[in-house]
């Protein structure tokens, strides 16, 4: 199972085993980590190979491009992606384009942020938070 990620430093776009992200890849371009700033956007193929083989913990945005609350809580979630680069795996589903998703992690109103570690749900929230609610949030899982 293969993953596309964009670097968030030279922006190539980098074809990657899913299970390779347990090794904290770096771009193949330009050699700096991969898993950091930015996001990855995940779909029904390539999510069950995130959870599984992420070594730090997963969270997850459930969001839709469609819900204005969801609009404004995305520059908080970029925002934390790249100040906890290397603790915690930021991982976007936009339940529009991949609605088995939604359905699979029983989601019922959006945003939703849920938290994973080996594969396992946490804990999930329902709602925008702040920026300061969401670190709060985060910090527990660390
Ligand atoms: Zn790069």
């Amino acid at each position: 199972m293969s993953l596309l990620i964009e670097c968030p430093h030279c922006h190539a776009t980098n074809r990657l085993e899913a299970a390779r992200l347990a090794e904290l890849p770096n771009c193949g371009g330009c050699h700096q980590p991969l898993l950091s700033g930015a996001p990855l956007v995940a779909t029904a193929d390539n999510l069950p190979s995130i959870l599984k083989y992420s070594k730090l913990p997963v969270v997850i945005d459930f969001w839709a491009p469609w819900c204005g609350p969801c609009q404004s809580f995305g520059p908080t979630f970029a925002a934390a992606a790249e100040s906890m680069a290397g603790k915690v795996l930021f991982v976007k589903v936009d339940t529009e384009a991949q609605p088995a998703l939604g359905q699979q992690h029983r989601v019922r109103s959006i945003p939703t942020l849920a938290v994973f570690e080996g594969g396992v749900e946490l804990e999930r929230v329902s709602g925008a938070l702040s920026a300061g609610q969401f670190k709060a949030w985060l910090m527990q899982f660390l």
